[in-house]
């Protein structure tokens, strides 16, 4: 069954939107500034009385300076897109498991209506000769999933990268280092997949500059329920030679095993946090991970670029101008901040404001009736409030301390009967540990008449009704509520 034409046309209908009141908070202007101070020279009417002949009249005041100059956010634009697709072109896996050349795969992107995707195959430079690799409606990044163990987006690539690591033990984390860098010279940035996937996928070295987090991965808890354990971390560790050479294992990697609150997915938020914590800024971004069957944008990345190609995707990735959304079509989020009281929001995601300052933070999100929003701080709720209406407004005001970081969460609701339908199925089939079981759930979940499939792909590609994607990103730590967006921080400066 074909899917409605209708969907890119509403989603893109509800960005337009969502751009036009971005665009509103960032021209809202507050006249604060006084008039002149005093009024002008020679209106002093009160003047005492003298008997010295009439001034001359005075020449025309000039204007006074303005008391305060309002401070005003970045120009750009939102894209959205996905960081981490597979090709059956390039990848191994994905062509074994009746995925798309590159050519389709990026059909299926365009069609969700997605405005930039990274192609990111397993271990391989070959997406940046292939002449497929282009769209006339999206920007293409050319990228590849770098290394066997611990994975990561190696995304803007120009020439050949090392497509793995090749030494164990103590040489392990200078070539991770240097990996990096060559990224980066060639202007591309470094995202650590899935850090807390799998038991050998764990990010058990700590790079010294890498850029983002991939702190969404496919559907939040599609993929495991079960949180990763110390015991994951020490086999990692031995298995890549750590432990022999009395190395330590990455101590936020630590601090994310020992958070027993929920699924690998939190475990990933976690470790996320564990960097912001310690000061340093790190980008948090969604990966779909598509190799077959389902289209990208499930997590959708949004990035705030100065300019539609991928200079400006890639800078917006650097500056923490992120955040992701369940799907393409939201919910959307403008998350910015008033530093110095003049009710213009000028700081974004990614910005700084000043510490020891009363700051008004200010969130507006569209589409999530019905949900919650979070603001968090330092990785503790600050603030929370349901969300009443399909253009929600909500604020909050603190006063940072140096080096504190804030962030949005927000949750939509579950519909209880598709919880109640589709939620022990899915713990049953998780409870397997098989992928293939989550699989099959999920394919029992879609009633047959929602099945959206027919893209010409090689594979159906199945389009999810919006209820059964939301118990596919169920909340474990929140009952009732699946995840529906995570910002990238704003940060209060030194
Ligand atoms: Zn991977
Ligand atoms: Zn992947």
């Amino acid at each position: 069954m074909a899917r409605p034409r209708s969907g890119p046309v509403v989603s893109a209908a509800v960005l337009a939107l969502a751009l036009a009141l971005a665009g509103c908070a960032g021209k809202r202007t507050t006249v604060q500034a006084a008039g002149p101070p005093g009024g002008a020279p020679g209106a002093a009417s009160a003047a005492p009385a003298s008997t010295a002949p009439p001034a001359p009249p005075a020449p025309p005041a000039p204007p006074a300076p303005p008391a305060h100059v309002p401070r005003q956010p970045a120009p750009g634009t939102w894209l959205r897109g996905d960081l981490h697709s597979h090709t059956a072109t390039h990848s191994d896996d994905a062509r074994r498991q009746g995925g798309d050349p590159t050519r389709k795969t990026i059909q299926v992107a365009e069609y969700v209506g997605l405005d930039f995707l990274a192609i990111t195959d397993h271990r391989t430079n070959d997406v940046i000769t292939d002449p497929d690799a282009t769209s006339g409606r999206m920007v293409i990044l050319r990228g590849m999933e770098w290394g066997s163990g611990m994975h990561a987006g190696a995304i803007g690539l120009t020439r050949p990268i090392q497509p793995d690591y090749r030494t164990r033990g103590a040489g392990l984390a200078p070539e991770v280092d240097a990996v990096i860098d060559e990224v980066h010279a060639q202007g591309g940035v470094f995202v650590l997949d899935h850090p807390l996937d799998e038991g050998n996928h764990l990010w058990v070295v700590d790079p010294k500059a890498f850029d983002a987090i991939e702190v969404w991965h496919s559907q939040w808890s599609m993929r495991s329920w079960a949180p990763r354990t110390q015991r994951d971390l020490d086999d990692k560790a031995a298995g890549l030679g750590l432990t022999a050479v009395g190395l330590a294992p990455n101590p936020h990697l630590v601090t994310a095993v020992a958070d027993r609150r929920g699924s690998s997915s939190l475990q990933a938020l976690t470790f996320w946090e564990s960097y912001l914590n310690s000061g340093r800024r790190v980008t948090a971004v969604g990966g779909g991970d598509r190799h077959m069957l389902l289209p990208q944008g499930s997590p959708t990345t949004h990035v705030y670029a100065r300019s539609r190609d991928v200079q400006g995707v890639l800078d917006a990735i650097r500056e923490g101008r992120t955040y992701i959304s369940r799907t393409p079509v939201g919910p959307f989020v403008t998350f910015a901040a008033d530093g110095d009281g003049d009710r213009v929001y000028e700081a974004l995601i990614g910005d700084e404001v000043s510490p020891g300052a009363p700051v008004v933070f200010r969130a507006e999100v569209l589409g999530a009736t019905g949900g919650r929003i979070d603001f968090v701080k330092r990785g503790q709720v600050l603030h929370t409030e349901a969300i009443v209406g399909p253009h929600h407004i909500a604020e909050v005001r603190d006063v940072p301390a140096a080096l504190d970081w804030y962030r949005v969460d927000v949750y939509e609701a579950i519909d209880p009967a598709a919880r109640n339908r589709h939620l022990a199925l899915l713990q049953a089939a998780q409870a397997t540990g098989q992928r293939w079981a989550a699989l099959a759930a999920m394919a029992v979940m879609v009633p047959g008449g929602a099945l959206h499939t027919n893209l010409g792909t090689v594979l159906p590609t199945v389009l999810l009704p919006d209820d059964v994607d939301r118990v596919l990103n169920a909340s474990l730590k929140d009952p009732g509520y699946c995840r529906g967006a995570i910002t990238s921080p704003i940060y209060a400066g030194r």
